[in-house]
């Protein structure tokens, strides 16, 4: 038992992301509730709190700009000028004089502001109204002593109740020691940003917010789920050895990226990479991808006021396609709702939004923006080795229709002379078991599946993938879960079609010898994982896999079938 030394604070959350890190707490507020209304000051005092927190955020803008490619730059330009059009500034400075304190003349003067642009018959102008919308967030965050996004100045371990991957989007990666939050769950999607980044992360800490301050020292163990705050010397020195050895684990990996995930009895595996924009499939490919089973496509709709353009969108995937080498990328198709809101499609609020208009189901409300993207990927099958995914289908008839919706698009490139590709291939994820159990028909209808374990769990167990009570419900090894793998398997291989996973599922040790031993064809997991998973298919031979596959799917409890799978990871290490 390790004694704690006496001022360090040891908190439990839940493993999220692998890897050990020592660094100042960056603290960020945003995404906690507001604080009740300010009794408004003299005007005099208001307007200079006004002008102080404009001068902030046009800080903010600077600074973010400073690291932002040129699309980003675009938009932090057009809020700069937002921030000084002295029309936005009249309303404000009147809303003050009016006697508002200055956080609800902002408010009040961008919505007014925002609702004028709307009323406007020039298309651009009604879309600088999220903008204007954005530039009020930000005021109103500097008002408050807050940050909008996580604007990180040094290397810093950023310490959240939760983060929304909007909140994600404009940090500065090469900064970015790791992630703490207090909410969230091992699939939220935060947590599938920080793997794929390869930071360490831990969620659901209960009680972190409130005792982490901003630049004090946290150490955390992204693979125990443990989080030391202000640790003593005997807790340093276990992180710094931790981080040396994962230092020559990553030196090892680098050495084996081009070797073949090839079992001992000669079963080969195909191992790709998850990635949410083209750099990031660049990053994949450095770390031994064989190729992207899932492009998270939604990620370059967020961080953002408006949807980007066919052609903005032609041109991330034609490059995403470059950065593959050759190699297969899978682009789902977007994958909005449920925990991945964009602000500017104006979602309704739902009651459960897991289960309501995610994916297709809002695409399918949106044509507009459905043929837009599937023009976009088209344009861009010249450019590489396409497979287009449909994310969310429960159905033949979702399946049907999103195929028709793709004929459509090609029709209309056709008409326009665009050059599209003979050949791309088109796929499904089964992630809803009402699909899982329809997959002999969905199977004769698509060139490949991807198993969603992450939605697939949820759905399945009815557990919320992102709530942290719930955790340890959420179980990807339950024996009913690996029951709807084999089934969609075997409904695959009997009508000749591959099948991968793209869930977590299949970057966890025991998640991988289960799926191979299914039959899986592919993995594709967070780039960071590559190496281990590959090690381990390295040293397992597939006729073992199947014979402890074969088993587990008899057995009753997710415990029973870790018992059992276990310690057979533990033999790879
Ligand atoms: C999944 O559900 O397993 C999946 C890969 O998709 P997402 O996590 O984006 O829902
Ligand atoms: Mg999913």
């Amino acid at each position: 038992m390790r004694v704690a030394s006496v001022s360090e604070k040891v908190l439990n959350g839940v493993a999220a992301a692998a890897g050990v890190v020592i660094g100042p707490a960056f603290v960020y507020r945003e995404g906690q509730p507001e604080t009740a209304a300010r009794a408004a000051a003299a005007p005099e005092e208001e307007l200079a709190r006004f002008e102080e927190a404009r001068r902030r955020a046009e800080n903010e803008l600077n600074a973010l700009a400073e690291r932002a490619d040129d699309q980003g730059r675009e938009i932090l330009t057009a809020h700069q000028l937002m921030l000084q059009d002295p029309e936005l500034q009249n309303l404000v400075e009147a809303a003050i004089r009016d006697g508002q304190p200055a956080e609800e003349a902002v408010r009040t003067a961008t919505e007014q502001f925002a609702a004028m642009l709307e009323a406007l018959d020039d298309e651009y102008l009604r879309e600088r109204a999220a903008d204007v919308r954005d530039v009020g967030r930000r005021l109103v965050a500097a008002l408050t002593g807050r940050t909008v996004g996580v604007v990180l100045q040094r290397p810093s371990v950023v310490v959240a109740r939760d983060l929304a991957p909007t909140d994600t989007i404009g940090i500065d990666r090469s900064l970015l020691l790791g992630i703490v939050t207090e909410q969230g769950g091992p699939t939220s999607h935060t947590t599938i940003l920080a793997r794929s980044w390869g930071i360490p992360a831990v969620v659901a800490t209960a009680g972190v917010l409130e005792a982490a301050s901003d630049g004090m020292t946290v150490a955390l163990d992204g693979d125990a789920g443990e989080v030391v705050l202000d640790p003593g010397a005997e807790t340093r020195s276990r992180y710094e050895a931790a981080m040396a050895r994962a230092r020559e684990q990553a030196e090892r990996d680098r050495a084996e990226a081009s070797l073949p995930a090839e079992t001992p009895d000669g079963v080969r595996v195909e191992l790709a990479g998850n990635a949410g924009s083209p750099g990031e499939v660049a990053f994949a490919m450095e770390k031994g991808a064989e190729g992207i089973g899932l492009l998270r496509s939604e990620f370059l709709f967020m961080g953002r006021s408006t949807a980007p353009t066919e052609e903005e969108q032609y041109q991330a995937y034609a490059e995403a396609l470059r950065n593959a080498r050759g190699q297969r990328v899978i682009i789902r198709t977007l994958d909005i709702g449920g925990d991945k809101d964009v602000p500017y499609l104006g979602l309704a609020k739902e009651e459960n939004p897991f289960l309501g208009v995610r994916a297709l189901r809002l695409c399918f409300r949106r044509p507009e923006l459905f043929q837009t993207q599937l023009r976009a990927l088209l344009r861009a099958s010249v450019h590489g080795r396409l497979a287009i995914m449909f994310p969310m289908v429960s159905g033949l008839s979702d399946l049907r229709r999103a195929k028709e919706a793709l004929a459509e698009a090609r029709r209309s490139l056709e008409a326009e002379g665009h050059p599209v590709a003979d050949r791309y291939e088109v796929g499904i994820m089964v992630e809803i078991p009402s699909a899982a159990l329809l997959a002999d028909h969905l199977a004769r209808e698509v060139d490949f599946f991807s198993i969603g374990t992450n939605d697939l769990v949820q759905y399945t167990l009815a557990v919320d993938r992102g709530n942290p009570e719930l955790t340890e419900m959420y179980q990807p090894y339950h024996p009913a879960v690996l029951r709807l793998i084999d089934r969609i398997v075997q409904a695959a291989h009997a009508a000749g079609k591959w099948v991968g996973v793209c869930g977590e599922m299949g970057g966890l040790p025991e998640g991988a010898l289960l799926l191979l031993g299914l039959g899986v064809d592919e993995l594709s997991m967070a780039p960071a994982l590559l190496p281990r998973i590959k090690r381990l298919v390295r040293s397992t031979p597939a006729a073992e896999a199947r014979a402890v596959a074969r088993e587990c799917l008899e057995l009753g409890t997710p415990e029973e079938v870790l018992a059992l799978v276990g310690p057979l990871v533990r033999r790879v290490g």
